[in-house]
């Protein structure tokens, strides 16, 4: 079997970051999340992140084209295998990873849906921690670090996302209903969606997507 290359797919809180990290590990590709790489040039105070950062701290979708352009720059080696997590989330960008993925000459094995209820969303991005330096991602119930507010991997500081205030949230969660819940069919019709149960713990979701990939 040739480099994985999957779209994660899925509501706030779902779980794609965490899962794309335990993907990355076993299949040893690339997690691309234009989320990662938008709050990176928000931090490094670029043009591009003082444009995405007022949309992101309301919790709406960052342009298009903003987000389009910055995909492009890291699909250069898709042949190669690659995690998707965070896009597309418009109709607009599948278009456009249809088009980089059609120029590159590959095709993602497949779409997977990480379903979970909204109850469980909005408990899982009201305790998320994430760490400063490494990215790794805490939960201060479901997985808390070994010690209060420091990352285990690398000892960095944990903190919490602008975005995981409540209200927040709230309008992240309706921007993924109205914008890219429609993506789920979108990918059904294509045959390539996997829809699996993301609302346990992420070892169970991971077993799942195990074997959505290797069959
Ligand atoms: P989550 O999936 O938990 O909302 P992300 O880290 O994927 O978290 O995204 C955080 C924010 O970054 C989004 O609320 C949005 O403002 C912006 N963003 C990330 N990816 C995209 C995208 N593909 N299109 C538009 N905005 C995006
Ligand atoms: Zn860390």
């Amino acid at each position: 079997m040739g480099a994985v290359k999957l779209v994660l797919l899925g509501a706030p809180g779902a779980g794609k970051g965490t899962l794309a990290k335990m993907i990355q590990s076993e299949y040893r590709v690339p997690h691309i999340s234009t989320g990662d790489m938008l709050r990176e040039a928000v931090k490094e105070g670029t043009q591009l992140g003082k444009e995405a950062s007022q949309y992101m701290n309301e919790g709406k979708l960052v342009p298009d084209d903003i987000v389009i352009g910055i995909l492009r720059g890291n699909m250069k080696d898709c042949e190669k295998g690659f995690i998707l997590d965070g896009f597309p989330r418009t109709k607009n960008q599948a278009e456009a990873l249809q088009t980089i993925l059609d120029e590159g000459g590959v095709s993602p094995d497949a779409v997977i849906n990480f379903e979970a209820p909204p109850e469980v969303l909005i408990q899982r991005l009201s305790g998320r921690r994430q760490c400063l330096e490494c990215g790794a991602i805490y939960h201060i119930k479901n997985m808390p670090p070994r010690k209060s507010g420091i990352c285990d991997v690398c000892g960095g500081e944990l903190y919490q996302r602008d975005d995981d205030r409540r209200e927040v949230v709230e309008v992240r969660l309706k921007a993924y209903e109205e914008e890219t819940a429609e993506l789920i069919d979108y990918y059904r019709s294509r045959k390539l969606l996997e829809s699996v149960d993301a609302g346990k713990d992420p070892e169970a979701t991971f077993a799942r997507v195990k074997h959505a990939i290797d069959g």
